[in-house]
């Protein structure tokens, strides 16, 4: 198993959502290929990690998800995706209980052509619906009323393939899963392009050290892809196409990619005619589940945020994952100066002195070997002979500060619009 620094640094960024899939078969020594994939704020795919298995056993699982996770130190994914391996899914829930396990639609469906034969042929009624029922019904109802309606007018009751799928569809349809988050990645065919990327680039039954050379060259052409795309961001330029205060807004804290996915939302949503909007919140919910799934408002929610007047997506329907600050991430107690928790609440002279201090000592440490050397032997000293002084505290503090205003601050409570389509 592998991966690199690169990857568990994205992993922490953007690790809530994640792919795997084995079904890139290598023909060295028989051993399949796992592929640890998501998707970064620009929307491209990433790679977390590769392992090569010796064999499909739930034991084999359980070490993968468990090593997986101690490699990247961070906590486990939201969501996972994989293909319908049985032992995966015991796996799984042994090792991974908070995490919403999920097939990918595409594995699911992949061997339909094969087992519905001339019912899915060119232009047929079945193949019609079917498509519809699989990739744009969101509701439980339509989608059980509608299956049903399929197989009784067209017969196919017996049909191994389709009762078995029926029966599985908890696991794949997107109406069961209107509350998992997975960034999107299982209306497209993203493992599906991970398995073909890895094709392109390992021709199978290629010795290991030329295996892991080219699982490397992958991992950068992949980061280059992703730095044109930081630039792309930075360099600005992006056109309005209403510019409503809330488009401004957008554009301002999405990254590009995420910003024109936007816009076609606000397009989309200027179609829509809206009955009667009534309460005016800070939350806003639509059966079509977009935004829990794909974690962007969609664009019956926009719509009516523009007719209440709004200025700014609320932060809540803002998922940072997406935005251009998806990589500023401290640690806790430290997010205090992240960029994107706004200018400090309290503020104490002391404190700024020593931050400022800090920042100019971090940049001479910096400069080569020798200064850095020097510079972390004595801020250990330094440290050390804090560590048992701070014990006491004068409540001049900062955090101090923070704990006592916060207390005795007001608490905000958030009211919710929901509506229907
Ligand atoms: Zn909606």
């Amino acid at each position: 198993m592998w991966t690199t620094g690169r990857s568990i640094e994205q992993y922490i960024c953007f690790g809530d959502a994640v792919t795997f899939d084995t079904t890139y078969k290598t023909n060295l020594y028989d051993m399949p290929f796992g592929l640890f994939v998501g998707v970064n704020n620009h929307f491209q795919s990433i790679i977390f990690g590769g392992v090569l298995m010796s064999d499909e056993k739930i034991d084999t699982f359980k070490w993968i998800f468990t090593e997986f996770s101690h490699m990247v130190g961070a906590p486990q994914p939201r969501t996972i995706l994989t293909d319908q391996a049985r032992a995966m899914e015991v796996a799984i829930d042994e090792v991974m209980p908070g995490t919403t396990h999920r097939w990918c639609k595409w594995h699911v469906l992949k061997k339909a052509k094969e087992c519905l034969g001339s019912l899915l042929g060119k232009g047929s009624e079945f193949k019609q619906e079917f498509n519809k029922i699989v990739n744009h019904i969101v509701s439980v109802s339509e989608f059980e009323d509608g299956w049903s309606c399929m197989v009784q007018k067209h017969g196919p009751q017996t049909n191994a393939f389709l009762t078995q799928i029926y029966e599985t569809r908890m696991k794949w349809a997107k109406p069961y899963s209107m509350d998992v988050f997975c960034a999107k990645m299982t209306s497209t065919q993203r493992s599906e392009s991970a398995n073909h990327l890895l094709k392109g680039y390992v021709p199978a039954g290629s010795p290991v050290h030329l295996f892991v050379r080219q699982y490397e060259k992958m991992q950068f052409d992949k980061d280059s892809e992703e730095s044109y795309q930081e630039k792309r961001t930075k360099l600005g330029g992006l056109v309005l196409a209403q510019n409503l205060p809330i488009e401004i807004h957008a554009s301002k804290i999405y990254i590009r990619t995420m910003f024109e996915k936007f816009g076609k939302m606000l397009y989309d949503g200027g179609s829509y005619v809206l009955d009667e909007v009534n309460e005016a919140g800070d939350e806003f919910k639509c059966e079509c589940g977009m935004f829990e799934h794909f974690g962007m408002v969609c664009g019956h929610a926009l719509k009516v945020m523009i007719q209440l007047g709004l200025e700014e997506l609320p932060a809540k329907h803002v998922l940072k994952r997406w935005t251009r600050d998806a990589r500023d991430i401290l640690p806790p107690e430290f997010l205090r100066y992240q960029k994107d928790q706004g200018p400090l609440k309290y503020s104490s002279r002391r404190h700024n002195n020593l931050h400022l201090l800090c920042l100019e000592i971090v940049k001479l440490g910096d400069s080569n070997v020798d200064a850095y050397s020097i510079t972390m032997d004595q801020l250990r000293i330094v440290k050390a002979q804090l560590e048992p002084l701070a014990v006491v505290r004068d409540g001049m503090g900062l955090s101090d500060k923070e704990i006592a205003g916060d207390s005795a601050g007001s608490a905000v409570g958030g009211k919710s619009s929901i509506f229907g389509l």
